[in-house]
């Protein structure tokens, strides 16, 4: 592995008080892997990235880059190297001094520094801008100066924290494309923390989600939304519909939840689930029908009362209130023709395969 967490803990004392940032971070990074870290702000992405990085040192547990212990090696003797969200250019300098400076300052010849700022400026496509000053390009430009400079020093892995939190919905995901297209062409190990869950599930092969301080799941992005492990990812990535009962029937890893009048919802279970006791179920709002008629017995169905419909253009969005107080959010492809299933005000069926609920 490239990055190896064992055990580590960030604790910072501000006035007097023991603040817990990382409360404990194991987790195993591959060489070449596109790694990211997901969680709301204040989770303690940047801290880990930062004891990735050397810049703090970690309370407990250690840190080793490529099999080798660098809990006490200082960040520029660690062969990695950080993007920030501020970019942190050198205003007064042009794009190509800008890329060229680590270079410069570590003597290497002059003859090669042209040759690998010259490469880096092309995987970034700004070959033809070497003349520019940071303030003469847009954010999404100097964005790729930031990651030319930090590529250019061939770093066997590379920090991101957040690079595209200052660019525009659009801008963004289109450095989403390029920043994943750079990764496969250079080829190292790329560690992107994001609070935003599209933009992890879209680049990522491993996404570690975590909260306050610790990893709650850590998977690909498929296996992240198809099977969230814990209640806060399931409700931190995309959109959940969130069912409670009790359960009537246990049988053959499958409970019946019985939530009304010809109402039930089947749900995998594991061995520890009881006859009476309480399961939670979790489905997301694409894999639900919905529908006029009543539906067979080997499906979830439950019935509502539709509150909201929205056209999407490529879906619509229902909501649509049980009898057992949930509100539930339903997404239905728009078909060729366009139609509505149901308007608002009528009673209808929702219906879902065990299998799509966890
Ligand atoms: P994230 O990057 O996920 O938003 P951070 O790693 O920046 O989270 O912060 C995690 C927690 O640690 C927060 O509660 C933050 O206030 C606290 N924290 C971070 N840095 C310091 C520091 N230097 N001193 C005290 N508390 C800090
Ligand atoms: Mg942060």
């Amino acid at each position: 592995p490239a990055i190896e967490l064992d055990g580590v803990v960030k604790e910072y004392t501000a006035h007097g008080e023991v603040v817990r940032a990382v409360k404990g971070v194991s987790l195993s990074i591959a060489q070449g892997e596109f790694f990211s870290m997901l969680g709301p702000s204040g989770c303690g992405k940047t801290t880990t990235m930062r004891m990735i990085a050397g810049f703090e040192e970690p309370s407990r547990g250690t840190v080793r880059l490529h099999g080798q212990d660098v809990t006490d090696v200082p960040p520029n003797r660690r062969d990695v190297n950080m993007v920030f969200q501020s970019y942190a250019l050198f205003p007064h300098m042009n794009v190509w001094e800008n890329v060229a400076f680590g270079l410069r300052r570590k003597r290497v010849p002059e003859e090669e520094i042209k040759r690998r700022v010259g490469e880096m400026l092309e995987i970034v496509d700004l070959a033809g801008r070497e003349k520019r000053r940071p303030r003469q390009m847009s954010g999404g430009q100097q964005q790729r100066v930031a990651l030319a400079r930090a590529l250019v020093n061939n770093p066997r892995a590379l920090l991101l924290d957040e690079p595209l939190g200052a660019l525009d919905l659009k801008l963004r995901q289109a450095m989403q494309m390029e920043l994943k297209r750079i990764q496969r062409e250079v080829g190292i190990t790329f560690v992107y923390v994001t609070h935003d869950q599209n933009e992890a599930l879209t680049m990522s092969d491993r996404i570690a989600v975590m909260n306050d301080g610790l990893v709650e799941q850590l998977a690909g992005p498929r296996e992240i939304y198809e099977r969230p492990a814990t209640t806060f990812v399931a409700g931190f990535i995309g959109t959940s519909n969130l069912l409670s009962g009790t359960a009537a029937e246990v049988s053959g890893g499958t409970a019946v939840l019985r939530v009304g009048d010809g109402q039930r919802v089947l749900v995998p279970v594991d061995g520890g689930t009881r006859e009476g006791g309480t399961v939670e179920v979790t489905v997301r709002p694409e894999k639900i029908r919905i529908t006029h008629d009543e539906p067979g017995s080997d499906v979830s169905a439950v019935r509502g009362v539709v509150s909201e419909v929205v056209y999407l253009g490529t879906y619509n969005s229902y909501a649509v209130n049980l009898a057992s107080g949930a509100e539930f959010t339903v997404f239905e492809q728009n078909a060729r023709d366009s139609s509505i299933t149901a308007e608002r005000g009528q009673t209808v069926w929702l219906s879902w395969q065990p299998q799509h609920s966890y």
